[in-house]
């Protein structure tokens, strides 16, 4: 049986965007609320929905760059909720963070040997005459050559700086890293290369990823397990070739319908969905999706579906499963 390595029940990300002349909240934006799911060692966990959907803000919470509004964490069984300001820091180390515009989160005064060797200098990880070494390593590690640490972000192709974007990551050799959609500010020449580093990099160095995209064909050669989200709560969660094969929520399969594919005997009719993402400020009462759900029924709007497994190892939430 898999082991779990992060376990997250009932995580809530809430803004509060507006108050009145008291201070109290009159507008909150619900980012996420209350999704639960857990990620296996070693697994790829694809995480997908639109933009806006809280994809990103969960992955934060996870990293530590926000604080959740409710809900609990388990990080290897330890409850990193009940964890003070210093001791989460700790663990910062072990939850590492890739993210999606490589040129914005590398800082452009540091040359990349710099970039890659900050973490390891403040995690005290390695004596200091042995960290340039450890930095042509993992520049190595990458695709890159030991004599480009002395150069300068700017100087890089966008697939070159998310390249030095995963040797950071991996500088304080992480068990999980969140992948915020490391391919989507790519060229779709660079996309495929990114990815088969990633999946080299996590059976070499037995990674776990939350890999977070906005569209299923992204996650697919990666994925162990995929999770659809929307307007801040998940609607399935399945293993890959079950949800590619047999997807059951109508936003899933309305995703995969937009895949396109040139093999004519796997073409799908396209399902367009009408409308827009409603504002995660003012949801939908009941099931979320029924604004825009092709198989709305009158019993959509008054009750919010619950997760359910359908299949083993098949959950989806969704009246036409009551
Ligand atoms: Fe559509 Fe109703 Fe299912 Fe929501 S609960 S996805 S509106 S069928």
């Amino acid at each position: 049986m898999s082991e779990v390595l992060m376990d997250i029940q009932n995580l809530a990300k809430h803004f509060v965007v507006d108050t009145n002349f008291l201070g109290k909240p009159v507008a909150v934006l619900k980012a996420v609320d209350g999704v639960s799911f857990s990620i296996n060692k070693g697994e790829a966990f694809g995480l997908v929905g639109e933009s806006g959907c809280g994809k990103t803000t969960l992955g934060k919470i996870l990293v530590n760059l926000y604080r959740q509004t409710s809900g609990k964490l388990f990080f290897e069984g330890k409850d990193l909720i009940a964890l003070n300001a210093e001791q989460r820091r700790a663990y910062s180390k072990d939850i590492q963070m890739i993210f999606q515009d490589p040129y914005a989160s590398l800082n452009p005064k540091m040359t990349i040997g710099d970039i890659i060797a900050e973490p390891i200098f403040i995690n005290r990880l390695l004596p200091k005459n042995q960290v340039e070494e450890r930095v042509i390593y993992l520049l190595n590690c990458v695709g890159l050559a030991r004599h480009q640490r002395n150069r300068y972000p700017h100087e890089f192709s966008g697939g070159q700086r998310q390249r030095v974007g995963i040797a950071r990551a991996l500088a304080v050799e992480p068990k999980l890293i969140v992948c915020d959609e490391p391919v989507s500010a790519l060229d779709v020449s660079i996309q495929a290369q990114v990815l088969n580093l990633l999946s080299d990099l996590q059976d070499e160095f037995k990674l776990t990823y939350l890999f977070i995209a906005h569209g299923l064909n992204v996650v697919k050669h990666i994925s162990d397990r995929v999770g659809v989200m929307y307007l801040g709560k998940l609607v399935e969660i399945a293993p890959k070739k079950e949800l590619y094969a047999n997807p059951q929520h109508p936003y899933t399969q309305a995703l995969l319908s937009a895949i396109p594919t040139i093999n004519p005997e796997k073409k799908k009719e396209r399902i367009i969905l009408q409308g827009d993402v409603p504002s995660p400020i003012n949801p939908p009462a009941g099931c979320r999706f029924c604004s825009r759900c092709f198989k709305e029924m009158d019993s959509c709007k008054g009750n919010e579906p619950a997760l359910k497994e359908v299949s083993p190892d098949h959950f989806v939430a969704c009246h036409l499963f009551d």
